[in-house]
């Protein structure tokens, strides 16, 4: 078994080097033993994720090594996220992920979680209107392409995209996507200088967001040599709209930027 040198973080609750050494140990030959290995190392737990997940080939979305535990280049410098990250994410949001919900993946990429996220809050056999929504936005026009085509690379993408529940826009996601809200959950798939309030402001109440944020003054990581931290920090708008924010673990993400230029 594949053991990390790295030792918890002691202020985390979740230990840091967790995502790193599940790295490739989880890995798969298919989507489905991937995903089987995810859930069999307690990475991915709830079975509507594991569902949602089970039914989205990442053959369709990383095609170089599609069922390897690790982040995969997509091309324009970006990568699609490994799939512990992606089971991560839907784990915090899925109280929030209820069919019938709305809901931003900021730096959609490839699309892949996109396409997992719709399976979480779609009906596949609904032609409502009220049926859940998932808006997918990159700042750079190429990748948006890409993650429409990928997604219409399976019959179940492709009605995804047709019936309207999800659509992909380019945008900067620092702004959020102000047209779709309120959100029952914000994704953020790249990592933030910053909480950006206008992202707390787009959020239902109740509502929940997954964000990845810079910590460059994070003494207690330099000390590790962990580098500057970036911390996932959970944040939820309660019923009455109070903010209850929290710092979950440690990541290494690619940063939210603007567009590169042409
Ligand atoms: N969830 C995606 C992650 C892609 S990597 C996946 O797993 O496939 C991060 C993405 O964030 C890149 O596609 C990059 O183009 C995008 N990004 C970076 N800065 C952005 C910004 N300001 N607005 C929107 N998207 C941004």
């Amino acid at each position: 078994m594949f053991r990390c040198p790295l030792r918890p973080h002691p202020r985390l609750k979740q230990p840091a080097f967790r995502c790193i050494s599940m790295a490739w140990y989880c890995s798969g030959s298919t989507n489905s033993e991937l995903i089987q290995n995810l859930f069999r190392a307690d990475l991915v737990k709830n079975e509507r994720v594991t569902k949602a997940m089970l039914g989205v080939d990442r053959a369709h979305y990383a095609p170089s090594r599609p069922y390897s535990d690790s982040p995969q280049p997509i091309g324009h410098g970006a990568t699609i996220s490994a799939p512990h990250m992606h089971g991560h994410a839907c784990e915090y949001l899925v109280d929030f992920l209820n069919p019938g919900s709305r809901v931003l993946d900021i730096g959609s990429g490839s699309g892949y979680l996109t396409h997992v996220l719709a399976n979480l809050v779609t009906n596949p056999l609904s032609n409502e209107a009220s049926d859940g929504l998932v808006i997918g936005v990159d700042h750079i026009p190429e990748l948006v392409d890409l993650a429409h085509r990928n997604m219409c690379k399976s019959n179940e993408g492709r009605r995804l995209i047709d019936s309207g529940k999800v659509k992909f826009i380019v945008a900067d996601g620092r702004l959020g996507w102000k047209e779709g809200a309120p959100y029952d959950a914000i994704h953020v798939g790249a990592a933030a200088e910053k909480l950006h309030s206008v992202l707390v402001e787009q959020l239902r109440a109740p509502g929940r967001m997954f964000i990845p944020v810079d910590d460059e003054f994070d003494q207690s990581a330099l000390s590790l040599g962990l580098g500057a931290g970036q911390y996932i920090w959970v944040v939820d708008k309660k019923e009455d709209g109070s903010i209850h924010k929290e710092k979950v673990f440690q990541v290494s993400y690619v940063p939210l930027t603007d567009p590169p230029a042409k």
